[in-house]
């Protein structure tokens, strides 16, 4: 999604660097008349390595970010004064986790409990935050066996989320990366567009998509009410000001378009039980993370009407627990699991791995998949799923405290089950038991009166 950080030592520095090590070249290669000591030289080779170390120390929070820094609890309950929370305006926060490696902190608003990172970086910072590997190949990200599970899944997500639309119906993907999504909306016969912000992060995208880069959506030139319907999956919480980033999709999108926005969910259960552990943090990247209510707070002030939350996603959220859990428990690098299933494992953490540590991950995974998925499929039953995808339209506003649920629907909203597959029938089986938090699997729909 963003390009790769060039951030270096600065020419200051360097010249400083250069000088030292010419003023040692030529004291040591000109054979002046005086004879040089060699303790002289190995005091001047000191002193240039002194140089380059105090020139990487002062850029140490921008040179070399980790991809998976270490996230730590702060626990001396805290706070700080920081600017409007963008879902309620209140200014204090709780201070919750530090990072590994840089001084922003993870903070969560006193008042509503969105999270975000404090201080707030501008722009060059949150691209020194990506390093390369964080894209992987064009074609393929992941491992064969789960690229074929990310593909599939992106099929399945986009005919439930837009497969209605008549066909030709114009579909944009913000943040579309590789394309995954914008193949599946092809196939679905819509018009795919897609926006990123390099090329890079947009290559191996299908051709047949409409692809344009910007830095930010509001310079796309998108015209008004262009779109049917747009995506955001798992872009929102990477945004420095996703409030703007809404406005401008209430201009490109027709008034009773669908706007589908997936998030990690802040106030789940997997988040809650694994704290600082918990793998869709991505910090320092994620630099909002919601909760269903703040982010119907949100959508609501832009006149969006929210419309469906769904907690089931079967992939992420099974890998969140079992990510998460390893994080605590295996004794290996942050996201060493996730790493290792990243296509191609020269990936720096991998190869720091011992055999004995890759064959505790790989057990881990395969052992601990079925379970982590029956757990997900508990914690969408209980309405807390470790991310969320909701479905709002342009055009109705929704009040903040609004609450939908199956035994009392919001007025011109009838509820059925999301669908008849399997999965959804046996977690119809399961709400049963589960009274109250029906509206995890069921579908809210709303009309317009
Ligand atoms: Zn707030």
């Amino acid at each position: 999604m963003l390009s790769t950080p060039e951030t270096q030592l600065s020419s200051g520095d360097v010249d400083a660097v250069v000088q030292a090590a010419g003023h040692a070249a030529s004291a040591t290669s000109k054979g002046q008349s005086q004879i040089r000591r060699p303790q002289d030289t190995l005091a001047e080779i000191e002193s240039i390595e002194q140089l380059i170390h105090d020139a990487e120390s002062d850029h140490a929070d921008t040179f070399n970010i980790p991809e998976h820094p270490a996230v730590s609890l702060i626990g001396d309950d805290s706070r700080v004064r920081t600017s409007p929370c963008i879902a309620c305006h209140s200014t204090s926060a709780r201070r919750l986790y530090s990072i590994g490696g840089v001084s922003e902190e993870l903070v969560e608003c006193e008042s509503c409990g969105l999270g975000s990172i404090f201080p707030m970086p501008d722009s060059d910072r949150i691209q020194s935050f990506y390093p390369a590997e964080y894209y992987g190949e064009p074609t393929a990200k992941f491992e064969p066996l789960v690229e074929h599970g990310v593909r599939l899944g992106a099929k399945m997500r986009v005919k439930s989320f837009v497969g209605d639309l008549p066909s030709g119906s114009k579909v944009l993907d913000i943040g579309c990366g590789r394309g995954v999504m914008l193949r599946a909306l092809l196939d679905l016969g819509h018009e795919a567009h897609g926006v990123e912000i390099t090329h890079e992060a947009a290559s191996g995208a299908d051709p047949g998509a409409q692809i344009r880069i910007a830095p930010e959506l509001a310079k796309a030139g998108y015209e008004e009410n262009a779109f049917d319907a747009v995506i955001m999956w798992h872009v929102l919480e990477h945004l420095p000001h996703p409030e703007q980033t809404l406005v401008e999709i209430r201009r490109i999108l027709r008034p009773g378009g669908r706007l589908i926005l997936a998030v990690p969910n802040f106030g789940s259960l997997q988040s809650q039980r694994t704290a600082n552990d918990w793998f869709h943090l991505d910090l320092p990247r994620h630099l909002y993370h919601f909760t269903p209510e703040t982010l119907q707070r949100l959508l609501a002030s832009n006149e969006f009407h929210y419309e469906s939350v769904r907690h089931m996603a079967m992939l992420q959220n099974s890998f969140g627990w079992l990510q998460s859990i390893l994080n605590r428990v295996s004794g290996t690098p942050r996201n060493s699991l996730y790493s290792l299933l990243h296509r191609g494992g020269e990936h720096p953490v991998v190869q720091n791995l011992s055999m004995r540590q890759r064959l505790k991950l790989k057990l881990g995974y395969w052992l601990g998949l079925p379970l982590a998925a029956a757990v997900s499929l508990y914690e969408a039953v209980a309405g807390q799923g470790g991310t969320i995808t909701v479905t709002a339209t342009l055009g109705r506003t929704t009040m903040p405290n609004e609450q939908f649920s199956t035994s009392n629907p919001p007025r011109s909203c009838s509820v059925r089950p999301f669908s008849s597959s399997t999965i959804y029938s046996a977690a119809r089986f399961f709400c049963s038991r589960f009274g109250q938090h029906q509206r995890a699997v069921f579908k809210v729909e709303c009309r317009q009166n």
